[in-house]
């Protein structure tokens, strides 16, 4: 069963991914070279108790740390630690809150100082896959349409989609049905309806799709070491397309 919002909980998961994506911002503006993971992860929790929301990813299946920050080759579920960036890294962030019991989530790759040019296509390529998926996200569409979208962009473009994570609903809990591949063919599977949210999350490799889990039991890796990249947004599918909750285009319009 995907759960369908009622207008009071989307007006409570509009707030929250606002706040997702208030505190992305600042993170954002934050991160330059030498700064390490951990310091990012400081700055987070620092404006998650300034808006009185939780990270939601702290304890979600032992996962120890508020954010995940991944660096170059690391796919997803990167932990905070001492590392500092160098010129020429990328790091994704990604973040989850739980504001009053509704979740938002969000994930962004930055280049860290100058970058190489295909990497910055590696960023781009994603960036844009996000989109091409969220475009899919209308009532009466197929979930697959979503999946289909994302994997036609990246491989046309170049790049492949990692297998092994997937998007997911979200709402009174991080994850929820359905999960969302970010490939196969369209017109599959079930039908999206207005008041489904989702959290459409590309994640990019340059070279295989394939990957690995460090030993830390979390962070998943690509296999030849390539980088990788990760987009993320919230999105409820109402009757008027779709609306993109922690789009940081809001603060500039208030
Ligand atoms: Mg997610």
């Amino acid at each position: 069963m995907i759960p369908l919002k009622s207008k009071e909980d989307l007006e409570r998961l509009k707030i929250s991914g606002r706040i997702v994506a208030k505190i992305m911002q600042k993170l954002r503006n934050y991160v330059k070279v030498g700064i390490s993971t951990k310091e990012i992860e400081g700055l987070a929790e620092e404006l998650m108790a300034q808006e009185k929301v939780s990270a939601a990813f702290k304890g979600y299946k032992g996962f120890p740390a508020s954010i995940c920050t991944s660096v170059n080759e690391e796919i997803v579920h990167g932990i905070p630690s001492d590392r500092r960036l160098k010129e020429g890294d990328i790091l994704s962030i990604d973040l989850g809150i739980n504001y009053q019991g509704y979740f938002a989530d969000a994930a962004v790759t930055l280049a860290i100082g100058r970058i190489n040019s295909k990497v910055n296509k590696l960023i781009e390529v994603t960036k844009a896959a996000l989109q091409e998926g969220i475009r899919e996200a209308r009532d009466d569409n197929y979930l697959s349409d979503i999946s289909c979208a994302i994997q036609h962009y990246v491989e046309a473009s170049g790049f492949s989609v990692v297998r092994q994570f997937v998007g997911h609903g979200i709402g009174r809990s991080l994850h929820e049905e359905p999960e969302i591949p970010n490939f196969g063919m369209a017109h599959h599977g079930p039908k999206l309806k207005a008041g489904m949210v989702l959290a459409i999350e590309p994640m990019v490799n340059m070279g295989t799709w394939e990957a690995d889990i460090l030993e830390n039991g979390w962070t998943a890796v690509t296999k030849d070491k390539l980088p990788s990249a990760h987009f993320e947004h919230t999105v409820a599918v109402t009757k008027n397309g779709p609306d993109i909750l922690t789009h940081l285009e809001w603060l500039k319009k208030n």
